[in-house]
């Protein structure tokens, strides 16, 4: 049989698994060619077998929630069988942000997603009725959770008052795998996700052996970082090969097939 580090190495098709990518951007900067970036997004999946993504868009017009999360729905439209939608908030008018939500997950948005660099943390009182809806409805949120700012401590916190939520806590093989790995033991509903472009060594395997298998999901965070090297280093990792397919693709699932709608 072909391992999946083989496969990898061969280049041949991932397809069979179904990979499913928890963290990606629709992002014009990083593509100096110009290319559209949902048309990019796609041809990078396609090129290292990934079949759907859970993508948002941060940065356009001055990071303007309402402008992102249009050309998000654009994406997704044109895009239906391969793109999700997380809604992308921005803290400063609370009621902008429930409408907003709202709005959005009727358009058919998956999840919801938060940026700690954008100065806001993530217990900041405009933040509140995006994690209300979240918590209705068992939504995923998506929070950078890496740097000096990461915003982990606050999860703990956010999680006692929105039990259903299902925190997403990206770059968790970053430097600070151990504190990752502390608020995995005290928060049930989250989630670790992969994407980083600096791991600390044996990222991957620590999460494995510490962090409960069916919380670990994988992000490829492309664009600004490209998906094929995200997905070497679990194709790389030293774990069983079953437990590679239930990161690369059948943990995302679960955790959105909790969704109520
Ligand atoms: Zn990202």
């Amino acid at each position: 049989m072909t391992t999946l580090l083989e496969k990898g190495r061969l280049g041949e098709s991932l397809a069979e698994y179904e990979v499913f990518d928890m963290h990606a951007h629709l992002m014009t900067g990083p593509v100096p060619w110009r290319e559209d970036p949902a048309d990019h997004l796609v041809r990078a999946m396609d090129q290292s077998g990934v079949k759907t993504s859970l993508v948002s868009s941060l940065a356009r017009a001055g990071f303007r929630m309402e402008a992102c999360n249009d050309l998000m729905y654009e994406a997704m439209r044109r895009y239906p069988d391969r793109l999700l939608g997380y809604v992308y908030v921005w803290p400063g008018d609370a009621n902008a942000v429930r409408a907003e939500v709202e709005r959005r997950l009727a358009q058919g948005f998956t999840g919801i997603k938060m940026l700690v660099l954008m100065g806001y943390d993530y217990v900041y009182p405009g933040y509140a009725p995006a994690f209300e809806i979240a918590n209705e409805r068992r939504l995923p949120v998506l929070l950078h959770a890496y740097g000096g700012q990461a915003g982990l401590d606050d999860v703990p916190v956010l999680a006692d008052r929105y039990p259903d939520v299902n925190f997403v806590l990206a770059h968790a093989g970053a430097q600070q795998v151990e504190h990752h790995i502390r608020i995995a033991d005290q928060v049930e509903h989250a989630y670790m996700e992969l994407c980083t472009s600096m791991a600390t060594y044996r990222a991957v395997e620590t999460l494995f052996e510490n962090v409960p298998l069916e919380r670990i999901v994988w992000g490829a965070d492309d664009l600004p970082l490209n998906m094929s090297h995200q997905l070497g280093k679990v194709l790389g990792a030293q774990i069983p090969e079953e437990a590679k397919v239930q990161i690369l693709s059948g943990n995302a699932r679960r955790l959105l097939s909790q969704i109520r709608t």
